[in-house]
This record gives structure tokens, sequence and C-alpha cells, in this order.
């Protein structure tokens, strides 16, 4: 088949050709928009790079950023200072049982707050709330969730959970360490401490094993994981949401202590809390 022949007009030139809008702050507009666009997607991009690389950093700059952001001063008050060292103190002992890396050191601090919980944060830092020291009442409970927290820092689970902007702060710091601090600071406010997205089910796991394993080498049995799982929120009390948010339901991490057959001792049996972690201040 022979295709036809082309068909040849004159066309009319369009009707808005002289009316179209090509005024220049038209397109500087677009520019504008197409270079905020661009800027978004780079700002993206490095938050996602930038999440990748915060576990891989050497924890020392995790480190430097920490005493940049928070408050390090002791406490003035002598009761605090007596619960920081007795804290402080078990968890040295837990953590000479868990082969931290070279240089890799926890500080463990109380919190006056009454949250039934405990959080482990960058450069090492671990917070205990007065909610929970009140419902724990052994020491070999309290040591059983230093071993957990202190487990989330040694496998860099708290690196890895950091959100786009506290993770961009840590690249930062590589470079320009003092800057990074402003800037994170700048972006995350008071929050920076609480800046994390929580760890997956394979990490909390991890962290249960880790603290079953210091367990069973400090006090020979699992009593104190048993007893710490029983007073942390269930997943139907309305207090507990905070912990839940990053850690999974306590009735089956209190079964997976069971199945590894170490609960052991009567609750008689376990060492009390230190008079310092006794003797808190009265609930805010
Ligand atoms: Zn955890």
């Amino acid at each position: 088949m022979t295709p036809p022949p082309p068909r040849l007009e004159n066309r009319l030139p369009p009707e808005d050709l002289l009316e179209r809008d090509e005024h220049p702050l038209r397109e500087l507009a677009w520019l504008l928009a197409a270079s905020l666009f661009a800027l978004a997607v780079l700002v993206l991009a490095a938050g996602v790079v930038a999440r990748w690389l915060a576990p891989h950093l050497p924890f020392r700059h995790e480190v430097a950023l920490a005493e940049r952001l928070f408050d390090e001063a002791a406490p003035a008050d002598p009761q605090a200072r007596a619960r920081h060292a007795a804290l402080q103190a078990l968890a040295d002992r837990v953590a000479a049982r868990m082969a931290l890396p070279a240089g890799m050191q926890v500080r463990v601090t109380d919190d006056p707050s009454n949250f039934v919980n405990a959080y482990a944060t960058l450069g090492g830092r671990i917070r205990v709330f007065h909610g929970l020291l009140r419902k724990l009442d052994s020491e070999e409970a309290l040591a059983a969730l230093l071993a957990h927290e202190i487990a989330h820092v040694k496998h860099r689970h708290v690196a890895a959970s950091m959100g786009h902007g506290l993770a961009v702060a840590l690249v930062l710091s590589v470079v320009a360490p003092e800057g990074a601090a402003q800037a994170a600071q700048g972006l995350l406010g008071g929050a920076a401490q609480l800046a994390l997205l929580g760890y997956s089910r394979d990490n909390e796991r991890l962290a249960d094993e880790e603290a079953l394993a210091v367990s069973m080498a400090l006090y020979g049995h699992a009593g104190g994981m048993a007893q710490l799982f029983r007073v942390l929120p269930q997943a139907d009390a309305p207090a507990g949401t905070a912990w839940l948010r990053s850690h999974p339901d306590t009735a089956e991490r209190l079964a997976r202590v069971r199945a590894s057959g170490s609960l052991a001792p009567a609750p008689a049996a376990l060492t009390p809390l230190p008079a310092a972690l006794r003797e808190l201040p009265p609930e805010r």
C-alpha cells in the first residue's frame, strides 16, 4: 500500500501566540520551584545515606556528639550523686561481662519522671526512669535491664535507629564537630536524646539474649529477668505505650526466659537494690 500523499496546508499561527505569558517572573518561579524540589531530594538522600552510615562510624564520634549535646554536669545533690554512683557501679559490673568493643563505655543516669521505662541513647548514655526503679526490687532485675540496654549500645542499635536529623548531625560531626552539634541542637532541641526510631524485633531479641547470658554469668539464674518482665507494662496497660513503641510483648519475652529453663530461685532469694536506689525522692 502506498502511503497517502502528505496534506499540505497553511496553518494559521495559534491565536494566543502574542498573549502567551512569557513573563520572566514566571520563569523565575519555575526555576525556584525546581531548585527547591532538587534541594528536598538532596536533603532526603543525605538523610538516607547518613542513616546507613551512622552505625558504621567509629563509636567515639557518637560519644563526642553526645558530650556536646547533653548536659553532663554531675548533680549537686548528694542523694542524686549516690544514685548515679550505684547505677554506674552495677552497669560497670554488667558491662564487664559483655565484651564491649575497645573504647566503648556506658554512662547510666536516672531521670525523676515516673515513666516505667529506660532507654539507651547516643554515645552509650543510658537513662533509667524512677517509675521503673520504683517497681524493680532486686539488683538482679536492674542488672538484666542494664544488660539489655547496654546490648543496644554494644551492637550499635542506637546509631542504627537514629532519625534522619540526628544521623546527619552525627555524620557532619566527623568533619565539623562544633558545627554539627549546633546544627543538631537547632534541629532537634531538647528532644535530641529521644530522637530514636525504636528497634527492630530482631534487635530486641538479641538484647534479651545478651541480658539472659549476663544474668546467668553474674547470678547463675534468670530470676531478675523474670521479675523485670513482670513489672514492665503489659500490652493492655495505657501506661505501657512508651515502652511498647520500642519493645515487644513482655509475656512473649517472659515465655522465652522460661523456655531457656533458667528461672531458678524464689523472688525472696534475690538481692535487694542498693539503698541509694531504693530511697527515691517523692514522685513528681
Ligand atoms: Zn530494647
